[in-house]
């Protein structure tokens, strides 16, 4: 008898165009996902609101924009259920019926919520959405009764509410939701272009939607081993971001002869951009491909959305049904 997939449950905020950093760390995660799993992929813009409430001048561009990069890197809406979250109102009421048992010291105590307040000095965060915010993503997961949830190390302790929400709900009332495991999930860090981590508030993230030139242009003039100044000075690839971009994106000959080569000054810093900025550009090309069919079609985009959030939608309100006999509401 063939088994039933189990279901996983990811979103991400839509923060706009997305970078090779979230292609390497999400995207290509979700893409091997959505072959094993019931793959519930979704954009989550009320999220977006938690942080970002005053100014929401750009919030539908950067939906629109990162739907088509998640398509155009081979997220495939005949594998997964593609949505947007504010189109299914599932989401937010059962957000508003999970608040009501949820005690505000769970919340208070999130590790997130005071670093984020700190990390973002430049607006009020002191709302209630941005403290709920947690409370939100338990809806969000188990909305879709999701066995699964993709987590990397410092989401831990979010999906633990909902684990703690789902049995304070069975205590309460009757066990209608599964307790969502983690899959955790490693994310690579990718080296922006100046070294630090890939942000696009860093201004040093190379883009999906990036032209080809724009690409080798951002290699051509990224920053390498510091000490390594004249043709003739010897470098270190362990500290230079360009060959950690050849660990990724090279064949190992060449990640062996840039590891050997450049200690001893054999070869310049130039080629070894030149050859990196080769493979990157050939990963990049089928995206480009499918960039451009999409944005040629943003009829289709968003053909794809309202078929996904129609589906998404049925399953939340089954969910919902079970949830309102539980509360006798
Ligand atoms: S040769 Fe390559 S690895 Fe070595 S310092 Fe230059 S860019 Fe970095």
């Amino acid at each position: 008898m063939k088994q039933r997939k189990r279901r996983m449950l990811s979103g991400m905020q839509p923060s706009g165009r997305m970078h090779l950093g979230n292609l390497l760390g999400a995207l290509d995660n979700w893409i091997k996902y959505q072959q094993d799993y019931d793959a519930y992929f979704f954009v989550a813009d009320w999220h977006a609101l938690s942080t970002n409430y005053a100014d929401t001048s750009h919030l539908r561009d950067y939906i629109r924009e990162m739907l088509i990069d998640w398509l155009s890197a081979g997220i495939d809406p005949e594998k997964c259920t593609l949505f947007i979250q504010s189109r299914v109102p599932e989401h937010a009421v059962l957000y508003l019926l999970l608040s009501m048992i949820t005690p505000v010291p769970w919340l208070e105590r999130n590790p997130t919520y005071k670093e984020q307040m700190e990390e973002l000095r430049d607006r009020d965060l002191t709302t209630y959405g941005f403290l709920g915010y947690p409370v939100l993503q338990s809806a969000d997961i188990l909305i879709y009764k999701a066995d699964v949830v993709p987590v990397g190390v410092d989401q831990l302790p979010h999906l633990e509410l909902t684990r703690e929400l789902a049995r304070r709900f069975s205590n309460l009332y009757k066990a209608v939701f599964p307790e969502p495991q983690p899959l955790l999930t490693e994310v690579p860090k990718l080296l922006g272009t100046d070294g630090r981590k890939m942000s696009k508030s860093y201004n040093n993230a190379i883009y999906l939607s990036d032209p080809e030139k724009d690409v080798r242009e951002k290699l051509r003039t990224m920053v390498t081993d510091p000490a390594r100044v004249r043709r003739t000075d010897r470098g270190n690839p362990d500290i230079c971001p360009v060959f950690s971009y050849h660990k990724i994106f090279s064949e190992i000959g060449v990640i062996d002869r840039v590891n050997t080569e450049c200690r001893t000054a054999e070869i310049g810093c130039i080629d070894c951009k030149k050859w990196v900025a080769d493979r990157m550009v050939r990963r990049l090309e089928p995206i480009w491909t499918e960039r451009q069919k999409w944005t040629k079609h943003p009829k289709k985009v968003e053909a794809v959305v309202t078929e996904g959030s129609e589906k998404a939608g049925k399953a939340a309100r089954q969910t919902l049904e079970e949830v309102r006999e539980a509360m006798k509401i």
